[in-house]
């Protein structure tokens, strides 16, 4: 039997996923293909039940159906629902479904090779406070940091990141407006600056004013498409250590993989796969 795993989402407009998982597979040796399940709102009960069955390893998830399949999973780990969002499932043996989250252990193992050290103690500023800065906020709270600034376009949402958090770690957690001058102020004692936005994808343009960072600081975004966008280009023009969010993407599917298959250390294989579609910036289809 060949056994199966479905990213639900839609658009779904990147293979990058499906290019490491089946990567992965066949390294394993493990008969199971990825398979790119794009659906209406209407049809994701039905391919979440689908998944019960026996042929199933589990489920990727991504936008817009964090949330949905969280409240369609039989349990959901506490990681994930403290950070309000499954991006995999895992089916158990006897068919219950369990939603967990890859991209805070992932982001956290990316930028932790990025600083070259851990998160604990760390003076960092996140822009954005979207679904990826959720993950972001949780784990660096969680790992130990002393300060977490956030600013969003949005200041009520940056607040509404900062309450959900407030608890989370012995840290700090504060909420500005991109344009306050909090913002500037926070990211001159930073050691880490994110940019947890779509800006540098999306459209271009920069969060992060980089001239006001400390010369020791690292600058870590979260865009991988472009491989480098006009953040990590001021950062690196300026001598900071930068890095995009690549190492994130594939160190939460080597976390996903195992948690499906039991089998590990498979982030060397995913990223000698995804390689081609990381260096090609245009590689949305
Ligand atoms: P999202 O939930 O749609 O959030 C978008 C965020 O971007 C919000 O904070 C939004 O601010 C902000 N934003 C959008 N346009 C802006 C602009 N013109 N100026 C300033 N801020 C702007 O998106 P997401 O899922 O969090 O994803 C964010 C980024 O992370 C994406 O580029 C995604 O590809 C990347 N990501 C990477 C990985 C990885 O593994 N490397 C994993 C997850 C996500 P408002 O609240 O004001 O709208």
């Amino acid at each position: 039997m060949t056994r199966r795993v479905g990213l639900i989402g839609k658009p779904l407009k990147r293979r990058h996923s499906q290019v490491m998982h089946d990567a992965a597979f066949e390294a394993a040796g493990i008969d199971a293909r990825y398979e790119l399940l794009e659906l209406e709102p209407g049809a994701v009960a039905d391919a979440v039940a689908e998944a019960r069955g026996p042929d199933w390893l589990g489920l990727g998830v991504t936008a817009p159906y964090k949330r949905l399949v969280a409240s369609l999973c039989d349990s959901v780990e506490a990681d994930a629902t403290t950070i309000g969002a499954v991006n995999n499932v895992a089916r158990s043996p006897t068919g219950e479904l369990e939603g967990f989250n890859t991209d805070a252990p992932g982001f956290r193992a990316a930028v932790e090779l990025a600083m070259g050290r851990p998160l604990a103690g760390v003076d960092i500023v996140v822009a954005g406070a979207g679904g990826a800065a959720h993950a972001v906020v949780f784990a660096c709270l969680s790992a130990g940091a002393r300060r977490v600034t956030i600013g969003n376009r949005t200041r009520s949402s940056a607040v509404t990141l900062a309450q959900r958090f407030a608890e989370v770690g012995d840290g700090s957690v504060s909420a500005v407006a991109l344009d306050d001058p909090g913002f500037a102020s926070a990211l001159g004692a930073a050691d880490l600056a994110i940019n947890a936005t779509t800006v540098g994808m999306l459209e271009p343009g920069a969060t992060i004013d980089v001239e006001l960072l400390p010369a020791g600081a690292t600058v870590f975004d979260l865009v991988y498409v472009p491989p480098e966008t006009q953040l990590l280009r001021a950062a690196r023009a300026r001598g900071l250590r930068a890095a995009n969010g690549s190492e994130m993407l594939i160190a939460q599917a080597a976390i996903a993989f195992e948690r499906w298959t039991g089998v590990g250390d498979m982030a060397d294989v995913m990223r000698a796969a995804v390689a081609p579609l990381l260096a090609d910036d245009t590689a949305t289809a």
